[in-house]
């Protein structure tokens, strides 16, 4: 298929929930929720998001850097923004950004190295917060997760009292500020939490939400990445109330199974459960290219972009793993990965980058041209962190 080979970068990985491109399971949740059976009941559900997470820890624990621009992440050549403090976000600093870009749009940067165990350490207190009031938490990252308090543990009412609630605990336990989105599904609940940041929440009540979605620009939508933005603009598509106008065949047809969750978000319409158990086992990007390849040269060279992509991902999220496997899929679509592990997980680019070339290289002579190469990384730092309570109902605390 033509729509196979448009060399359009995919991700996957701990960001955000599965979309449905990668979740096909979601898809049927939308195609069955066409014929819509009854109603089901009203959920209630807390998107809590830390507030410039990294840089905010960082602040806390060193005065110097309170009130000044801080990115964390690395400022050699190759480095990305994993976080940018308001102050340099102000200058337009944001993650992702490579840190050469960062330091030309604001001089006065000051760069501080990563150090993710104390952020997992945080990460583990504000979700033991959470798990006060639910057992139902489902984390995108180390600072962002899914709460469903449709029945909470404390019995509140309101899910904007526990959205307070738990919002003045992390304060008093960690002196760093959250900010929440309170919704009926996961959508609007993100979509909400963005709303009054920093140290702010928002409520989206299910009257309020087909406003809200319509005037969304299109790039704010979770789960719309860049490339699927701006083929939405070339579409004629650029708020919510465009994307709700088009037919779920023309979505389906432009975008493939995503169209269809296209389609229910721009009606405000997420039935995806929280899930407490979602733990990413890989993250990986891969690419199919207009051309076969047939060279060690060529396809190293395609190789630097999907690892940027990967590594970017783990930079910005904390995410570390111990094993890289190569994907390679043949002009005839023949498949074949290649793992290989180390002891300790790969703690930069280039360790990913040339695991992925001895990979490459011990496949050669290759039997036919390659369509599509990927890379992933496994044996994530995210999954050994099972912590059971002895006492009362045994939570899910994995990362
Ligand atoms: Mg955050």
């Amino acid at each position: 298929m033509n729509t196979e080979r448009m060399g359009e970068l995919k991700l996957w990985g701990m960001q955000g929930p599965a979309m449905p491109d990668t979740d096909p399971d979601h898809t049927q949740a939308a195609l069955a929720s066409d014929a819509l059976r009854e109603p089901a009941r009203q959920r209630k559900v807390i998107h809590v998001d830390m507030d410039a997470f990294y840089a905010s820890v960082e602040q806390r624990d060193n005065p110097a850097l309170r009130g000044r621009p801080v990115a964390v992440g690395g400022s050699r050549e190759r480095g990305v923004v994993a976080a940018a403090s308001y102050e340099a976000r102000r200058f337009g600093v944001h993650s992702a950004m490579p840190s050469v870009t960062a330091k030309r749009s604001c001089p006065e940067l000051v760069f501080v190295k990563p150090r993710f165990d104390v952020y997992k350490e945080v990460s583990l207190q504000i979700r033991a917060i959470f798990s006060e009031y639910t057992s139902l938490i489902e984390p995108l990252s180390l600072d962002e997760a899914y709460l469903d308090v449709t029945e909470n543990l404390k019995g509140v009412e309101y899910a904007t009292q526990i959205a307070r609630e738990i919002r003045a605990r992390i304060w008093d336990e960690t002196s760093l500020t959250a900010s929440a989105g309170i919704s009926v599904n996961k959508f609007l609940s993100k979509m909400a939490s963005d709303q009054n940041k920093p140290n702010g929440q928002f409520v989206i009540t299910p009257d309020m939400a087909p406003s809200f979605v319509a005037s969304l620009r299109i790039g704010k939508f979770h789960g719309i990445g860049q490339k699927t933005e701006e083929k939405m603009n070339r579409l004629g598509i650029f708020t919510g109330l465009d994307l709700r106008a088009k037919s779920v065949d023309f979505l389906r047809q432009n975008f493939g199974k995503s169209g269809i969750y296209y389609y229910w978000i721009a009606r405000g319409i997420d039935e995806r459960p929280v899930q407490p158990d979602r733990v990413r086992k890989s993250v990986g990007a891969e690419n199919t290219f207009e051309h076969d390849l047939s060279s060690y040269e060529e396809m190293t060279e395609v190789l630097a972009p999907i690892i940027d992509k990967v590594w970017n991902h783990c930079a910005r999220t904390g995410i570390r793993g111990r094993t890289v496997t190569l994907k390679v899929k043949y002009q005839d679509f023949q498949q074949i990965t290649r793992s290989r592990s180390v002891q300790d997980e790969v703690q930069s680019r280039d360790g990913i980058a040339r695991i992925s070339a001895e990979l490459l290289a011990g496949l050669f002579p290759m039997p036919r041209p390659v369509r599509l190469l990927g890379v992933s990384l496994s044996g994530l730092n995210t999954e050994a962190d099972e912590v059971g309570t002895d006492d009362g109902p045994q939570l899910s605390l994995a990362f």
